[in-house]
């Protein structure tokens, strides 16, 4: 198969909302009026975000889901993306799981496959994402007050827990590991969680490199410390680590692909958070406050201050 049929067979499909979809040197989008554009590139790289054999059709949902994760994380609603894509050889089986994935993910968040490159190179996967959300009103990572209540999204450490068993540094129960290797492999975008969002969190952002990494940026940027409960915990890592507090505490507090949403919100709104979480069916828990005192602060199970560090991932650091 060449380039061309790659294309033409996987990867072009009529579009309704874009004014032009695949086939020309541009694709063009037709913003609404009053809406900001929301756009964001993420990468996939074999062998740095996935394993070389890890099923296609996981890999397509995975590379459209992180990038679907930062439009929720600014409340924007997805509209289109492009898929820029170097394969190694042009194995139809395979691009054909991959495109599958990637386009049920898509069509779920009515998402428009507008355009992209493909080419020949080790295997490699770069998404960028447009979005829409009113004028002035994108959750940002800088709006967080001191007196605000944190929230994440869904679970935390689940797909660290994955990553630990299939690299051989622990073993789990093969129902908990194929629950833990979903979620790492086919992480949820909080979409409509984020679109709810709009008006009630202060400030938001997507965890994909660990809670506690990711939660300083929100810091730094607002200009804030915090108090976070470490008593957090993931069904899953309970039941994969029933022995073993200390890594627990680790996989949640910096464990990495989770794409859950961390947001602030002001004490006062939190019926309306609560009201939020259950019309977009994400559970959503308060795991602690912003404070004025710039730094972060962990609590334990006694409600005491932890001095331990956890260090979330960085690319350039090992
Ligand atoms: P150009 O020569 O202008 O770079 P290409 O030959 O790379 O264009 O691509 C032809 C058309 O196919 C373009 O509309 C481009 O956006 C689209 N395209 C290429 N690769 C992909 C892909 N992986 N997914 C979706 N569209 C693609
Ligand atoms: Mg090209």
């Amino acid at each position: 198969m060449g380039e061309f049929d790659l294309i033409r067979t996987f990867f072009t499909h009529p579009v309704r909302r874009a004014a032009l979809g695949v086939g020309d040197d541009c694709a063009l989008l037709a913003p609404t009026p009053g809406m900001q554009l929301a756009v964001s590139s993420d990468m996939l790289v074999e062998g740095r975000h996935f394993f070389a054999d890890v099923a296609p059709l996981r890999l397509g949902h995975k590379a459209l889901a992180v990038n679907l994760s930062d439009l929720a994380a600014c409340g924007a609603r997805p509209l289109a993306f492009t898929l820029a894509l170097s394969l190694p050889r042009a194995d139809a089986a395979w691009v054909a799981a991959f495109a599958e994935g990637l386009l049920a993910l898509a069509d779920a968040h009515d998402c428009e496959l507008i355009g992209g490159d493909t080419t020949q190179g080790p295997l490699n996967i770069c998404i960028t994402v447009f979005g829409e959300v009113p004028a002035g009103q994108a959750l940002l990572r800088s709006g967080a007050r001191a007196g605000d209540d944190i929230y994440v999204s869904g679970s935390l450490g689940d797909a660290r827990l994955a990553l630990e068993a299939l690299q051989g540094r622990l073993a789990l129960p093969p129902e908990t590991l194929a629950a833990a290797r979903l979620r790492l492999e086919m992480p949820t975008p909080r979409v409509a969680l984020g679109q709810a969002l709009r008006g009630i969190a202060s400030s938001a952002l997507d965890l994909s490199d660990g809670l506690l990494g990711d939660l300083g940026h929100i810091l730094a940027q607002s200009r804030v410390g915090a108090c976070i409960d470490t008593r957090l915990t993931s069904p899953l890592l309970a039941a994969g680590l029933p022995n073993d507090a200390e890594l627990v505490r680790q996989c949640t507090l910096a464990g990495g692909d989770d794409y859950e949403l961390c947001f602030t919100a002001a004490p006062a709104l939190r019926a309306q958070v609560a009201a939020t979480a259950l019309a977009s069916d994400t559970p959503v828990t308060r795991i602690g406050s912003v404070q004025s005192q710039t730094g972060l602060r962990l609590l334990d199970a006694q409600g005491q201050e932890m001095l331990k560090r956890y260090a979330s991932f960085d690319h350039f650091s090992v």
